[in-house]
């Protein structure tokens, strides 16, 4: 396993997979790994010949500069963890290799100003930003990203759509501990007792959407789920939308149910399918 800093190397033994005639198959992630980027790592060893990650925790997606600096961060258990799971490249730049002076924001003008978008403004321009830089630097057959982050997935499929023709988006489902929790780097920052919390609460949510009736539109569903949501704790959003253009069209059958909310100051998402 190679781990490299700079994109001159990099680009030097990316070449000589590919001159090997090697597919390659890559994951970008903000470190802190569990068995979620496990997932998409998997998933890149069955299509491709070669798998490298990226390991960046992107500062420009953060609009609070608190929360950047609270970022679960381990990067020996992430070395070993690539180790365990047969990575072929770990690529773990700094801010100064992915920005160089020159180089321009790009403003995302997709799924705007709903769930984590209108709640972490600036977010995903940050996003689509890093990952420009990402996917022309390693230039990828394929990239992986999970339905855990969906809205992200979503705004990442217009943007190889766009401007990433040869680039395959590769969606990978969410993987849960036996609890039903979403894994999550972010997970690593709550107690026991929050993260029991959290158990209760998903059992309580998929009670919930196990009782209705899925032949109900999303207006419907969501006056009940703004009903049920009312007692709990902080949160940002909590809300049904089609799983195909996040809208609320369509009935419950062909949404997913999307959360943003805080477990004393950690905040979480998850979506649920049906
Ligand atoms: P992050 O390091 O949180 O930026 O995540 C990197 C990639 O891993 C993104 O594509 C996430 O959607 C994906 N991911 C994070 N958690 C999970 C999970 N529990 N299941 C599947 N994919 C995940």
């Amino acid at each position: 396993m190679l781990i490299i800093k700079d994109i001159y190397n990099l680009k030097t033994y990316l070449k000589a997979f590919r001159d090997k005639g090697y597919s390659i198959g890559y994951v970008p992630t903000m470190g802190a790994l569990h068995e979620g980027h496990g997932s998409l790592i998997e998933k890149s060893h069955n299509d491709n010949q070669k798998t490298i990650i990226s390991i960046f925790i992107n500062e420009k997606q953060f609009n609070d500069t608190q929360d950047f600096e609270a970022y679960p961060r381990n990067k020996g258990d992430d070395y070993n963890f690539c180790q365990k799971h047969n990575v072929d490249i770990i690529f773990e730049p700094s801010a100064e290799e992915i920005y160089p002076k020159e180089y321009k924001s790009i403003q995302n003008s997709h799924f705007q100003n709903i769930l984590c978008d209108e709640y972490r403004p600036g977010h995903f321009n940050g996003v689509v930003t890093v990952l420009s830089r990402l996917f022309t630097i390693i230039e990828s057959d394929k990239v992986y990203f999970g339905e855990k982050d969906f809205q992200q997935l979503k705004i990442v499929e217009k943007l190889i759509k766009e401007n990433f023709p040869n680039l395959k988006l590769v969606p990978v489902s969410t993987v849960r501990s036996d609890e039903g929790i979403a894994l999550s780097s972010r997970n690593k920052k709550l107690s026991k007792k929050q993260m029991l919390d959290l158990i209760l609460f998903q059992k309580e949510v998929v009670q919930f959407i196990a009782n209705l009736d899925k032949k109900i539109d999303l207006i419907e569903a969501n006056k009940k789920a703004g009903e049920f949501i009312k007692p709990y704790e902080k949160f940002d959003y909590f809300e049904f939308r089609n799983a195909s253009n996040l809208s609320f069209e369509g009935s419950l059958s062909e949404s997913r149910l999307f959360y943003a909310i805080y477990k004393s100051g950690v905040r979480l998402i998850d979506n649920l399918e049906f």
